[in-house]
C-alpha cells in the first residue's frame, strides 16, 4: 500500500517551511564561533535568572498546568490586560496555528499582507484555509483599501505583523481600526513589540475580534524554549483554552518566562542595546554606496542591494549571503518579485556588526559587478 493516497489533499505536494541550519552545524563546519544574524533572535541570550530557575525547578515530573494560571497572571502584570484575555502558547507560532484552527473551516480565506512572516502561509496551508495575498505598498504599508477590496464572505483572518517581519515597519492604530471594523478576526503578531514600544494590546478588550501576539523569543532570548502568548477578547480565550493542548506550554518554558518577568530591568536594557545597535548598523550600511536600509523598529533591518550580480543564475544578494556566510556571518537573503535583492540582518551585538561591516567593505567587487 502507498500511505501517500491517503493524505488530506493539498498537504503532500506543499512547500514546507525553509528553516535555517543549526548553530551546532554552522559552528562545527566554521571552526569557531559564528556570527548569527539570520534568525532575529537575541544576541545578548536570556536572563541570568532564567538559567538559575532551570537548575533549581522540583517538578520536572510533573505535568504543567493545563489552566497556566501562574504565567498568565504574570503576563497581566506585564502586559497590563487582565488574564482571562491570555492565552499561552508553545511559540507565539502556536497560536498562529491555534487561532486559524478554531475559525477556518476548508476553503475559508486568510488575509496576509508580503512580504511578511514565513509562517502566515504556513499554517494557513497546514489549517485547509486558502491564503489571499495583498501586496504592501511601495513604502511597505499595508494597503487596508486594497484589503477591504479582497474580503468575500469566506474571509475569515485577517494576518499583520507589527513591526512586520521582514520590512520592520509597524501599522498604524488608525489602520487596525478600519480592519476590526470589516468584522474578520484581525491578529496583530507583536512578535517586536518590546522593540518597537508601540501596541495595540489595549484595545483587544474593547473589540470581539482583535486577537495581539507576543513571544519572549526575540526580547527575552527564548527562542529555544518556545514561549508564546496572545491577548485575546474573553470569548475567544475561552475557545483556544479549550481546542490547545492541554500540555502546549512545558514546565521549562514557563518556568523560563516567570524568571524572564522577574528580571525586567536586565531585559530591558540589552533591548536599549540592541535598538541602539540598531541604528549605528543603519547608519553604517548607509555608507556603502551600493546598500540602501530601510528604517526599521523591530531586532533587524532589512537591506536593498543595488548592484549587479557577477553571476547570472544568482541575484546579488544571494552572493552577499553566500560570501558573508564564507566568512561564518549568516544573513537571511530575500529575492522575490515583492522583495528584490534584499537581506535581512539581526542586529547583534557590536562586534557582530564591526565583523559584518568589514565583511561588506572587502566586498567592494559587489557594485562593480565583476569578481
Ligand atoms: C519570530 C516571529 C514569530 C515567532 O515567534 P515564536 O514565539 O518564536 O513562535 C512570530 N511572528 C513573527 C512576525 C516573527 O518574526
Amino acid at each position: 500500500m502507498d500511505a501517500r493516497g491517503l493524505v488530506r489533499p493539498g498537504l503532500e505536494a506543499m512547500q514546507g517551511y525553509a528553516a535555517i541550519e543549526p548553530i551546532e552545524v554552522l559552528e562545527q563546519r566554521a571552526g569557531k564561533r559564528v556570527v548569527k544574524l539570520d534568525g532575529n533572535e537575541n544576541p545578548y541570550a536570556c536572563s541570568p535568572k532564567v538559567y538559575g530557575a532551570l537548575a533549581e525547578y522540583p517538578y520536572y515530573h510533573i505535568y504543567p498546568d493545563p489552566a497556566q494560571a501562574v504565567l498568565r497572571q504574570a503576563l497581566e502584570e506585564y502586559t497590563g490586560v487582565s488574564r482571562e484575555h491570555i492565552v499561552c502558547g508553545n511559540g507565539s507560532d502556536e497560536l498562529i496555528d491555534l487561532v486559524l484552527r478554531l475559525f477556518l473551516r476548508r476553503g475559508d480565506e486568510v488575509i496576509s499582507c508580503p512580504p511578511t512572516f514565513g509562517m502566515y502561509p504556513f499554517c494557513t496551508e497546514i489549517c485547509g484555509g486558502r491564503l489571499v495575498n495583498v501586496p504592501r505598498e511601495g513604502d511597505f504599508a499595508i494597503d487596508v483599501a486594497a484589503i477591504e477590496r479582497a474580503l468575500t464572505t469566506q474571509t475569515k483572518v485577517i494576518l499583520i505583523a507589527s513591526p512586520n517581519n521582514p520590512t520592520g515597519n509597524t501599522v498604524s492604530e488608525q489602520q487596525v481600526k478600519q480592519l476590526v471594523d470589516t468584522g474578520r478576526i484581525v491578529v496583530v503578531d507583536e512578535a517586536y513589540f518590546e522593540f518597537s514600544n508601540t501596541t495595540l494590546a489595549t484595545l483587544v478588550p474593547q473589540h470581539a475580534n482583535l486577537i495581539v501576539l507576543r513571544t519572549f523569543s526575540k526580547w527575552a532570548g527564548l527562542a529555544g524554549l518556545r514561549i508564546g502568548y496572545g491577548i485575546c477578547p474573553i470569548e475567544i480565550a475561552n475557545l483556544l483554552m479549550k481546542i490547545k493542548p492541554p500540555y502546549n506550554v512545558n514546565v521549562a518554558a514557563e518556568a523560563a518566562a516567570l524568571a524572564s518577568l522577574a528580571d525586567l530591568d536586565y531585559l530591558r536594557a540589552n533591548v536599549a542595546k540592541i535598538i541602539a545597535e540598531r541604528e549605528r548598523l543603519l547608519r553604517s550600511l548607509k555608507e556603502l554606496e551600493w546598500l540602501a536600509p530601510h528604517p526599521s523598529q523591530a531586532n533587524f533591518v532589512l537591506c536593498s542591494i543595488s548592484c549587479a550580480s557577477d553571476n547570472r543564475d544568482e541575484s546579488p544578494a544571494r552572493v552577499v549571503c553566500n560570501r558573508l556566510a564564507q566568512e561564518a556571518i549568516f544573513v537571511r537573503y530575500y529575492h522575490s518579485p515583492r522583495l528584490e535583492n534584499c537581506l535581512r540582518i539581526s542586529v547583534g551585538r557590536p562586534e557582530d556588526t564591526d565583523a559584518l561591516m568589514a565583511a561588506l567593505r572587502g566586498m567592494s567587487w559587489v557594485s562593480r559587478g565583476v569578481t
